[in-house]
């Protein structure tokens, strides 16, 4: 299996896991770019936002319907949701994810 996330639900790659369940994993970025940078997957592999459907798009309201609660248990209200679809987008790891980072003023736009 190439693909990083795919391992990190696999147990192969240690993470920082905050919350687990059969869909969906939440866990720390490993570089993170906020005082709170996490990051939402399903655990089905699916490329990027691209590559979503009718049939595998209701892991995504999952997961939004999860990531306040997340940022709650974190102590944070206000944040921001990023997918990066696309390289040129700034996508690096082609399993689709959600960052969510808080803890600082956030610019906008984003570069
Ligand atoms: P992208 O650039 O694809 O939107 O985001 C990929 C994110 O995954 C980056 O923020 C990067 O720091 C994070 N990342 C890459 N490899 C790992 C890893 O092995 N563990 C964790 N926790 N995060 C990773
Ligand atoms: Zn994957």
């Amino acid at each position: 299996m190439d693909c990083i996330f795919c391992r990190i639900i696999a147990g192969e790659i240690p993470s920082a896991k905050l919350y687990e369940d059969d869909s969906i994993l939440a866990f720390k970025d490993v570089s993170p770019q906020a005082p709170v940078h996490f990051l939402v997957i399903p655990k089905e592999h699916i490329p990027s936002a691209n590559a979503l459907t009718a049939e595998n798009v209701g892991v995504v309201a999952h997961i939004f319907e999860t990531i306040p609660k997340i940022a709650a248990q974190l102590g944070v209200t206000d944040y921001r949701i990023v997918n990066n679809c696309g390289e040129a987008a700034g996508q690096t790891v082609h399993h689709l994810h959600f960052h969510i980072l808080a803890g600082r003023n956030l610019g906008w736009p984003p570069g």
